[in-house]
């Protein structure tokens, strides 16, 4: 079971299932980042070629260069049931595309070199692609709830309480393609009886169910790892040392922000882009930020 990450023949052991590109899911969408010099310039924002066509030239270079431009790791929700369902979105795209996918069984996948630019998040500069990596992690957010979903309309929430417990209801296609046989999505943490998280983000109030336990632990590895692999992306989450509080909308220093963010912190819809809420209300950002204190504290102390 492979637990690495990878970029130009670099990996880091994350301590959690990671399945490979060639093994699993492959970007369908990949780009050249034009702040990086390693590959054919022509790849640059240009449509999509065959997957033969990425070549890095001298990794070891290209892997230098890279950790000097990459500093976010940035964060999203999929709108989708699960990993499968948003890897048949981005397919079906054009240009559409992300590093990693977070299933709901905490299953990374990793679909591309983390030289290569994917397109998730522009943000309002139009350059977020150029210095992120991305994690597109299964949630459907507020698609769970029957009066506020959209593009999977229903009229039922996608979330039942079943025992005592909140349980997301997974369309039989879907189930099945989840790692973990038999797994049952249910959220780290509920709010009240109703379940889910409702909290104002760039204006918009975002009613979701939380995301898993083990996505949550998978997550915090994943970030660990990016950090020794690039380190300029610092274990630090956005947080505001006068209120005390994590902020949710986009941040004034977005562009500027070196550490792990969420896709509502850079884009809020500027120049005809549209407006981002991810990965959402009902995300635990005190979490990251206490299990970042500790693994820096662990590492300064050894
Ligand atoms: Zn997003």
């Amino acid at each position: 079971m492979n637990q690495n990450i990878v970029s130009c023949g670099h990996k880091v052991n994350i301590d959690t299932h990671v399945v490979l590109w060639n093994k699993g899911f492959v970007c369908p969408n990949k780009r050249g980042r034009s702040t990086c010099s390693y590959h054919d310039p022509k790849l640059n924002d240009a449509p999509s070629r065959k997957n033969t066509a990425y070549k890095i030239l001298n990794p070891e270079s290209a892997y230098k260069e890279l950790a000097q431009r990459v500093h976010q790791l940035v964060l999203h929700y999929d709108a989708c049931y699960s990993s499968f369902h948003c890897h048949q979105l981005m397919t079906k795209s054009s240009f559409k595309g992300s590093h990693f996918y977070l299933d709901l069984d905490g299953t990374l996948y990793q679909t591309c070199d983390l030289y290569w630019k994917t397109n998730t998040a522009p943000a309002d500069d139009q350059q977020g692609n150029e210095r992120a990596i991305h994690v597109e992690m299964a949630n459907l957010s507020w698609e769970a709830l029957a009066k506020d979903s959209e593009w999977i309309p229903s009229n039922k929430d996608k979330y039942l309480k079943k025992r005592g417990r909140w349980v997301l209801e997974l369309p039989n296609e879907y189930r099945k393609k989840i790692r973990t046989a038999g797994f049952q999505a249910t959220p780290a943490r509920v709010y009240g009886t109703r379940g889910y998280f409702s909290k104002k983000i760039n204006d918009r109030v975002v009613r979701m169910w939380d995301f898993t336990e083990e996505q949550y632990q998978a997550l915090i590895k994943l970030c660990i790892g990016i950090n020794k692999l690039l380190p300029r992306v610092k274990l630090q989450v956005p947080f505001d040392k006068n209120s005390g509080r994590h902020p949710l909308d986009r941040l004034k220093n977005y562009s500027k922000f070196s550490g792990i963010l969420g896709h509502a912190h850079v884009q809020k819809g500027d120049n005809g882009l549209e407006c981002k809420y991810d990965p959402g209300s009902a995300f635990n950002w005190a979490r990251l930020k206490k299990a970042f204190n500790s693994s820096t504290r662990g590492s300064t102390s050894s």
